[in-house]
């Protein structure tokens, strides 16, 4: 990591809680909780951080979360990430968890979000980290569901800030939630969604028009369309980018070929942000290390980049 890049004051906008589960905390967890592993240890399990896509990665990814059972785990988690963020100068996250994800699995909706809820507050007051949390609905489950999980939220409104959409893009369209959204617009929640990751510029429209949202999770396949990158340069909308994440699911071949900075260059609000830390090689700090190793990043780009990221925080 370079001192400089690392000093930046930053915000980080996208990032998975379920994702920044590093295999040393997952397999402590599994003992912890009596949970046989299909990995017989650390290095094996991350010899498995080779994808081909999103959803090879998806695959992996639940089969870590299972082994989240209690409150102190949630805790545990969202702790950990909070050191990490607190090593790189990243004072304020808007981090998302994925309830159904739990809830499916039999974790009652309140084991999850006490533990995270509780690591927030401790952060804010130990760390100085500030926050808000995104409620977001796994996209490859139903309508019906993510209204179930709505309903679900309702006790512990105050603990969120904005629902979100996330997992398996492709095939799943922000228009298949336009009512869910609707319906936690007139609740007081902000909406953000992942759209343009995977999924053609179209998803983007319609998360901008259908979902109404403050800003787009990925979106790097905006640039595929000028009408849309002229509106969200025009109108300003952040794009919460995910370098690492980028290259370690294919959507761009080699980080030489990112088109963040580009965008940058653009006028559009690109942020950087690590999206699965744990599972993608690294937190902000790397991210921002890669773009300076592999694109040519420049000092007043990286301050650029962070100064977006304040600039696009919802809470
Ligand atoms: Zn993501």
């Amino acid at each position: 990591m370079y001192e400089w890049l690392n000093a930046l004051p930053k915000a980080e906008l996208h990032l998975h809680l379920e994702g920044s589960l590093e295999p040393e905390l997952l397999f402590a967890l599994a003992e912890r909780n009596k949970i046989a592993l299909p990995w017989t240890d650390v290095e094996a399990l991350r010899s498995a951080y080779a994808f081909n896509n999103l959803q090879e990665f998806l695959d992996l990814y639940y089969q870590g979360a299972n082994v989240l059972r209690t409150e102190q785990d949630f805790y545990d988690l969202t702790w950990a990430y909070l050191l990490r963020c607190k090593a790189q100068n990243v004072i304020h996250t808007e981090p998302f968890f994925d309830p159904q994800t739990h809830t499916d699995r039999g974790i009652p909706f309140e084991v999850v979000v006490n533990g995270i809820q509780q690591a927030l507050t401790d952060g804010q007051e130990k760390l100085g980290i500030s926050y808000g949390l995104i409620l977001s609905f796994l996209r490859h489950l139903s309508e019906e569901q993510a209204f179930v999980t709505l309903d679900q939220a309702r006790p512990f409104r105050d603990a969120f800030i904005a629902v979100g959409l996330d997992s398996s893009e492709m095939g799943h369209p922000p228009s298949k939630f336009q009512r869910v959204f609707d319906k936690a617009r007139s609740e007081g929640y902000l909406t953000v969604a992942h759209a343009g990751e995977e999924g053609p510029p179209e998803y983007i429209w319609q998360a901008l028009d259908l979902l109404k949202i403050e800003r787009i999770d990925h979106g790097v396949r905006a640039i595929e369309d000028e009408r849309l990158m002229q509106r969200i340069i025009d109108e300003q909308i952040p794009l919460t980018v995910c370098p690492l994440s980028n290259t370690k699911l294919c959507v761009f071949d080699d980080m030489r070929q990112h088109n963040i900075l580009e965008m940058l260059e653009r006028g559009v609000k690109v942020t950087v942000n690590s999206d699965d830390p744990a599972y993608f090689g690294g937190y902000v700090g790397e991210n921002f290390a890669a773009l300076y190793d592999s694109l040519g990043m420049t000092e007043s780009q990286a301050r650029k980049l962070a100064q977006n990221s304040l600039d696009a925080r919802l809470a």
